[in-house]
C-alpha cells in the first residue's frame, strides 16, 4: 500500500503556488525595465537638447540681432551653421530658413510649416528610410525674432534599438522569473515534504513505529511536530486502552458464554424430556440476556474511561432527577418493607447526561435496598458543599468490610456475602466511570453491619433556579 501524494497533484499545487510568486517576479522585471528606458530617454533627450542649445549660441555669438532676417547679407560672420541640419528665423509672418544640408535630408517643406514656437526632441522627419529625427530648440530674441535650431540626430533611433532590446528582455524575462518562482515555492514547500515523508514512512513502518523525529524538524516546523506527535502519543493511549477493554471484554464474557454453551450441550443429549429442553431454552435465553446488558455496561464503562463516552450535558434538576429514580424503586422498597426517605435540598441543579447520572442514582439506590435490612431505611440527600454538591445515599444494611471496600469498584467483583442477591458485579463500576467522566467523584464509608454511605461529588451550577419537567424513566436502569 502506498501513502504518497499524487504526483500529478504535487506538480499542480506547486505550479499553482508558484504563479503567485510568478507574477510578482515578471511584473517586477518588467517594471524595471520600463524605468530603466524612461531614464536612458531623458540622459539621451537632455544630451540632444543641450548640443542643439550650444551649437545655437555659438551660432548667434556676436552676430547682430538685427541683421539676422536680412536674406541678402552674410548673417554675422561665417556661413557654418555650427552643425545644425536648420535654421530658422520667424518674425511677424515672415520667415528665412537657412540649411547646409541637402534637400533629401531636410523636409524644408515641412519646416516652413512649422509653428514658430515649436520646441520638441525626436521630431520625427518624412523620411522614408527612417534613419533619423530632429531635435528642435527655439529661443525669442529680443528683437521679437524667433529663432528656430534643430539638429538631426540618430540618438533617437539609438532609443527605439534600445527599447527593442528591454522589451525583449521583458518577454524574455518571464522564464527565469517562472524558474524563480518555482524554486521560491520549492524552497519554501521543503518542510512540509520533509513532514510528509516522515509521515509516510512511520506509516510504512506500521502500528509499532512510533514518533515524528521532531529532532529533524528545523525551528520552523519544531511546533507542528511537537503537536503532531502529542496527537499520535493521545491516539496510541486510546487504541491501547480499547485494545485493554477488548480483551477484558472477552475474558469477562468466556465464563457466561461457557454457561450457555453447557446449557445448550445437555439440551442437547438424546431422550431429553420436551419439559427439560424448555427449561434450558429458558436458561439459555436468560444468560443472553445476561450476557447481551454485561456487555452493554462493560462497553459504556470502557467509553467512560478512554474519555470517549459522548455525554449530553444539560441542566438537570436534582430533586426532580433523584425523586423520579426513588419512585422507579418505590414498590421493589416496599416488598423488602424498607422506607426510602428522599430529602435533598431543594433548588439544586448539576451540568450533567440526564440518562447517565439517573443511572447513578438507580445503580446506587439499587445496592442500597438489595444489601439493605428488611425493614430498614434508605437516606438520600444532596447538599452545596463548596463548588460541589454531595449526594448521599446511606442505609442501615448489611454493610461492606474493610478489606472489600477498595474492591468493590472492580469491574465485575461481587461481594461473598452478596451472592445471594441478583447482580452482574459492574454496577459501582459503571457508577464511578459515569461520575467521573462528568467531572466528580464517588466514595463509600462503610460498617459491617451497620450500613453503608455512598457519596457522590459533582461540580455544582453556580445559579441555581427553576425545575425541570421529569421526563421518560424508561432507560433509568442499567446503561
Ligand atoms: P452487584 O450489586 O451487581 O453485585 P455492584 O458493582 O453494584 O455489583 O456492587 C459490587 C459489590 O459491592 C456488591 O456485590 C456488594 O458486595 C457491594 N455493595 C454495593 N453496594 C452496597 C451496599 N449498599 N451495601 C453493602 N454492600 C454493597
Amino acid at each position: 500500500m502506498s501513502f504518497g501524494p499524487v504526483k500529478a497533484d504535487v506538480s499542480l499545487a506547486r505550479l499553482r503556488a508558484a504563479l503567485r510568486y510568478f507574477l510578482v517576479f515578471w511584473l517586477g522585471i518588467a517594471a524595471f525595465l520600463l524605468g530603466l528606458s524612461f531614464f536612458i530617454k531623458d540622459r539621451l533627450r537632455d544630451y540632444d537638447v543641450r548640443d542643439v542649445e550650444e551649437r545655437l549660441s555659438v551660432y548667434l555669438a556676436g552676430r547682430p540681432v538685427s541683421g539676422l532676417m536680412d536674406k541678402s547679407g552674410p548673417r554675422g560672420g561665417g556661413g557654418s551653421l555650427q552643425g545644425l541640419a536648420f535654421i530658422r528665423f520667424v518674425k511677424a509672418g515672415e520667415q528665412l530658413l537657412l540649411s547646409e544640408s541637402s534637400p533629401e535630408q531636410v523636409d524644408f517643406h515641412r519646416l516652413a510649416g512649422l509653428d514658430s514656437g515649436a520646441t520638441g526632441v525626436w521630431i520625427s522627419m518624412a523620411d522614408p528610410e527612417k534613419t533619423g529625427t530632429w531635435t528642435i530648440v527655439t529661443r525669442t530674441l529680443a528683437s521679437g525674432v524667433s529663432v528656430q535650431a534643430g539638429k538631426y540626430t540618430g540618438l533617437s533611433l539609438l532609443y527605439g534599438g534600445v527599447v527593442r532590446l528591454l522589451r525583449l528582455a521583458a518577454l524574455g524575462g518571464g522564464l527565469p522569473a517562472l524558474a524563480l518562482a518555482l524554486a521560491c515555492v520549492r524552497v519554501g514547500l521543503a518542510p512540509i515534504r520533509r513532514l510528509s515523508a516522515d509521515i509516510v514512512a512511520i506509516l510504512e513502518e506500521g502500528r509499532t513505529a512510533l514518533l515524528l523525529p521532531s529532532e529533524a524538524a528545523g525551528p520552523e516546523l519544531a511546533d507542528l511536530y511537537r503537536r503532531l506527535n502529542q496527537l499520535l502519543q493521545h491516539n496510541r493511549q486510546l487504541i491501547d486502552e480499547m485494545q485493554a477493554s477488548l480483551d477484558n471484554v472477552a475474558h469477562d464474557l468466556r465464563t457466561p458464554m461457557t454457561r450457555l454453551r453447557a446449557v445448550a450441550e445437555y439440551a442437547l443429549q438424546p431422550d431429553r424430556k420436551p419439559e427439560k429442553l424448555r427449561d434450558a431454552l429458558s436458561d439459555c435465553l436468560e444468560e443472553s440476556e445476561r450476557v447481551l446488558s454485561m456487555l452493554k455496561i462493560m462497553m459504556s464503562v470502557a467509553e467512560a474511561e478512554s474519555g470517549t463516552m459522548h455525554l449530553q450535558k444539560e441542566r438537570v434538576d436534582l430533586t426532580s432527577s433523584l425523586a423520579d429514580v426513588t419512585a422507579l424503586y418505590e414498590y421493589v422498597a416496599e416488598d423488602k418493607n424498607i422506607t426510602v426517605e428522599n430529602r435533598p435540598q431543594p433548588g439544586l441543579s448539576l451540568q450533567a447526561d440526564r440518562t447517565r447520572i439517573a443511572q447513578v442514582w438507580a445503580n446506587l439506590l439499587d445496592n442500597s435496598i438489595k444489601y439493605g435490612k428488611e425493614g430498614g431505611w434508605v437516606r438520600i440527600s444532596a447538599a452545596v458543599d463548596g463548588d460541589s454538591v454531595v449526594i448521599v445515599f446511606a442505609d442501615n444494611g448489611m454493610g461492606i468490610s474493610k478489606n472489600e471496600q477498595h474492591r468493590i469498584w472492580e469491574r465485575l467483583y461481587r461481594g461473598d456475602r452478596s451472592r445471594s442477591q441478583p447482580g452482574l458485579g459492574l454496577g459501582l463500576n459503571y457508577v464511578r466511570a459515569v461520575v467521573e467522566a462528568h467531572g466528580g467523584t464517588v466514595e463509600v464509608a462503610s460498617e459491617l453491619h451497620q450500613g453503608s454511605r455512598f457519596s457522590v461529588r459533582l461540580p455544582r451550577i453556580q445559579r441555581e433556579s427553576g425545575t425541570e419537567s421529569a421526563r421518560s424513566r424508561s432507560q433509568i436502569k442499567g446503561a
